[in-house]
This record gives structure tokens, C-alpha cells and sequence, in this order.
């Protein structure tokens, strides 16, 4: 046996240590941790559907019918007829050809990357795209450039020189899941075309939250040539799994090659059925949508009057930069002392220097919720950035984060 224990008191020390904490849920954004209330702005539940009536009668209906279980692989009997539908309509949402759903978006990540991508291949990858991208570069055997965020001049510099390789991938997130912030889509588009390059976006925080009807950022930068687009159920579509849309080759392609999708379970019915009725309200009730970014607007204006530092973007993640792992969890701390549910995001999600609290936003947090979520923060933050750790024990000011 390895020396665990050593490993892990290394951990400890760095302010790297994670453990997990039971969570009960009591409504969209409230649930209760150790007895305790708390408001939660840490889901990425962003319109509140995985407590959405229908949604959750869908779910039921499914379950009773179906059974609780996927039973099987997708390629033996596990392909319950629930997914066609599923998959015609995440066509219709990216105004694709065709659809493939995988368990999880992780999953989707590794099955396209592994499936596309092999020796011979490069993949640029952005800096900051999302572990599972690059877990599946990492996995796909290809050579891979992780190119400064968002740089796309350096990009351009690299893909200029890759006339050699067999094929040339560009794959990011569309919308950074611990930044918040969007690619410069077109841009890449533009560059993939201009240098026979695969276009690959992760569109999980984008897909029924941005654009006119949710279909993500592809949608709302209204790019063309994006040849393949990921995106998950687990996150706006409040039930669990991942997708790839593009056209009908490629879809083939994957159901013959990607291992993430043969080798593995289906999903249960009750996860297919609470997904596509998911879809359906994201088409009929608009609403939720534009809450959603109002109060996104709102919790961001207000952060700014009080002095904190985010980047205006269209979307419901916002950082708010702590530098040290640390000064994070302590922060996180304090707020959960508050009655907030906010994670400090430390290395490896994010890199060295730049740990930060995740604010995520939903379309069901009150304009009270978030007042009082500034005002805590702004005491935990203190004058001058110095604050005190839930033991009471005061302790040293906040870094800057310079990545
Ligand atoms: C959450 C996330 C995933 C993983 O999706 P799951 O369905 O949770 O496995 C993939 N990519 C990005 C950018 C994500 O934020």
C-alpha cells in the first residue's frame, strides 16, 4: 500500500483537502447541511427544473413505467425508446442533424475527444476548458497545445505550423465553467476554417440558459461552422447525462467508436423522461430564462457598488477572486456560517494563485436572497480585506489573484 496518509497530510496542508458533505435539498436554491439552512449559490441547476413540477411528473411517469434501472448498455437493450425523442429534440435545440446522449458530460467529452482525435492528430485546447477536455485529450493519444486563454493569436501562431498533422482539433468550453466567461467563437470558427481544423465546443453551462431560446452560446453569438457541439442535461436541464449534436456521420461514427458510450449502463428512464419534459419548458416557459439573467445582472451590479471586482458577462457563474486556496475556503467558511452555500474553487480546478468563491446564480434567488448574500460577503471580506475564520480566529488579508 502506498504511503496514503502522507499524501494526504501534504493536501491538508497546501489548503487543498476536499471532503464531502451531505446535502438535503429543500427547494431550488435552500437546502440544509448538518441541520443548518442555507441559501445554495453553488448549483448549476440554473432555472430550477430539476424541481419543476412537470419535469418531476415526467420523471415519475417514466419510473413507473419503465422500471428504475437502464438494464443495459444502449447498444444491447438499454436504448429505451425514451431516447429517440430525447436526442430528435437536442437535434432541434442546436439545429443540428442529429443528436447522441452519453451518460454524463464527462463522458461525451471522452467519447468525442478518444473518437476523433488519435496519434498523428493535434488538439489545441484552451487553458482553462473544463477537466474532462482535458482529461480526453489527455486520453485520445493526440498531441496536445493548451493555448493561453482565450489567446488567439498565439493559437493562430501554433496552428500555422501543424500543417503536418494528420488532423487539427480546436476544443473548448463555450461558456468557462469556473470563469464565467464566453470563447471568442466566431474567432475560433474562423481559425479552424481558415486552417482545416475540427471545431469541438462544450457548450455545458450555455445549453437552455443563452440565446433567444435557450439553445446555447452557439445560438447567442449566432456562429456558424461550430462542427461539434457538447453539451449536458445535468446542469439547466436539471437531470443527469451529456450530448453530442452534429451531423449524422459524426453521430454514427461515435455510436460505432466512443467506448464512454459502449461500454457503460443507459441511462435510467426516469433521467431521459425528466430531460426531454425539461426541454419542452425551456421552449414554453421563456420566463425562467430571463429571471435568470436579470438576477445574474442584479447580483453582479450589486457586488460592483460594493467595491468586489467581476466581469460583466452574460452569464449566471461569477468568481469572485481570493488568490490563496486558504483565503477561499476560509472565505467559503464564513459564508456558510452566514447561511450561504458558496464552494471555494481551489488547484486543480482552477490554477495556482487564482482559488476563488463560485457564485452561481439561479432564475429563483430573490432580490432579498442576494442583498443579503452581498452584505454577508462584504463582512467576511471586511475593510481592507481582512475577515474571520469561522473559529473566530482573525487572519491574514486577501491576495490578488494574478493567474
Ligand atoms: C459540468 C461540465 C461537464 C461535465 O458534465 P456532467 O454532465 O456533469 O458530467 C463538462 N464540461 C463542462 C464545461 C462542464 O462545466
Amino acid at each position: 500500500m502506498p504511503d496514503l496518509a502522507k499524501e494526504l497530510r501534504k493536501i491538508k496542508s497546501d489548503g487543498l483537502w476536499r471532503k464531502l458533505r451531505a446535502y438535503c435539498p429543500t427547494g431550488p436554491v435552500t437546502g440544509e447541511i448538518d441541520g443548518q439552512a442555507v441559501i445554495n449559490f453553488a448549483a448549476n441547476d440554473y432555472l430550477g427544473l430539476s424541481h419543476h413540477s412537470r419535469v418531476r411528473a415526467a420523471a415519475q411517469e417514466a419510473l413507473e413505467r419503465y422500471g428504475s434501472g437502464g438494464g443495459a448498455s444502449r447498444l444491447l437493450s438499454g436504448n429505451n425508446i425514451l431516447y429517440q425523442k430525447l436526442e430528435q429534440r437536442l437535434a432541434a435545440l442546436k439545429r443540428t442533424e442529429a443528436a447522441l446522449v452519453f451518460p454524463t458530460g464527462y463522458q461525451a467529452n471522452l467519447g468525442v475527444l478518444t473518437s476523433l482525435a488519435g496519434r498523428g492528430d493535434v488538439i489545441f485546447a484552451d487553458k482553462f476548458n473544463h477537466a474532462s477536455l482535458i482529461d480526453g485529450c489527455l486520453l485520445s493519444g493526440a498531441a496536445v497545445k493548451r493555448y493561453p486563454h482565450k489567446d488567439l493569436r498565439i493559437l493562430e501562431r501554433w496552428m500555422s505550423a501543424a500543417a503536418s498533422f494528420r488532423r487539427r482539433l480546436i476544443v473548448t468550453d463555450a461558456v468557462f465553467s469556473m470563469d464565467g466567461d464566453l470563447a471568442p467563437l466566431p474567432a475560433l470558427a474562423e481559425l479552424a476554417k481558415r486552417y482545416d481544423a475540427l471545431i469541438v465546443v462544450d457548450d455545458a453551462h450555455g445549453t437552455g440558459v443563452l440565446g433567444a431560446s435557450g439553445g446555447g452560446a452557439v445560438d447567442f453569438l449566432n456562429v456558424k461552422g461550430i462542427s461539434v457541439q457538447i453539451g449536458t442535461l445535468s446542469k439547466a436541464l436539471g437531470s443527469l447525462g451529456g450530448f453530442v449534436a452534429g451531423n449524422r456521420g459524426l453521430i454514427d461514427y461515435l455510436i460505432n467508436k466512443a467506448r464512454p458510450l459502449i461500454f457503460t449502463t443507459a441511462l435510467p428512464p426516469a433521467t431521459l423522461a425528466a430531460a426531454m419534459t425539461a426541454l419542452e419548458v425551456i421552449k414554453d416557459e421563456p420566463q425562467w430564462r430571463s429571471k435568470l439573467m436579470n438576477n445574474a445582472v442584479y447580483l453582479r451590479s450589486i457586488l460592483k457598488t460594493t467595491g468586489i471586482n467581476v466581469d460583466d458577462q452574460p452569464t449566471p457563474i461569477i468568481p469572485v477572486t481570493a488568490g490563496s486556496p486558504d483565503t477561499a475556503l476560509k472565505l467559503s467558511l464564513a459564508l456558510f456560517d452566514n447561511g450561504f452555500l458558496i464552494p471555494a474553487i481551489r488547484p486543480p480546478a482552477v490554477p495556482a494563485g487564482s482559488s476563488r468563491l463560485r457564485i452561481t446564480v439561479s432564475a429563483h434567488h430573490t432580490r432579498e436572497q442576494m442583498d443579503r448574500l452581498v452584505k454577508a460577503l462584504r463582512r467576511v471580506m471586511g475593510n481592507g480585506g481582512r475577515a474571520m475564520s469561522s473559529d473566530g480566529k482573525s487572519w491574514t488579508g486577501m491576495e490578488t489573484g494574478n493567474r
